[in-house]
């Protein structure tokens, strides 16, 4: 199962993605570190200082934002 290992290592690869401020509307203000789909530490918003914590997945954590 060689294929299949490669593969694991492949999902624990992190990401680096940036995303839009939901607070303060900075393209791109904030950086995220990404591994499996989950956040990993505190990412902060260059401009305002919004923080998405660590272990969510950022898409469904500004979900959860925008309908409160
Ligand atoms: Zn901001």
């Amino acid at each position: 199962m060689i294929a299949f290992a490669d593969c694991q290592d492949i999902r624990k690869m992190t990401v680096i993605k940036e995303i839009d401020c939901p607070k303060c509307g900075a393209k791109d203000g904030i950086e995220v570190f990404e591994r499996d789909g989950q956040t990993i530490g505190d990412s902060v918003c260059d401009q305002c200082g919004f923080t998405i914590p660590e272990g969510v997945v950022p898409e469904l954590y500004l979900e959860e934002i925008e309908q409160k």
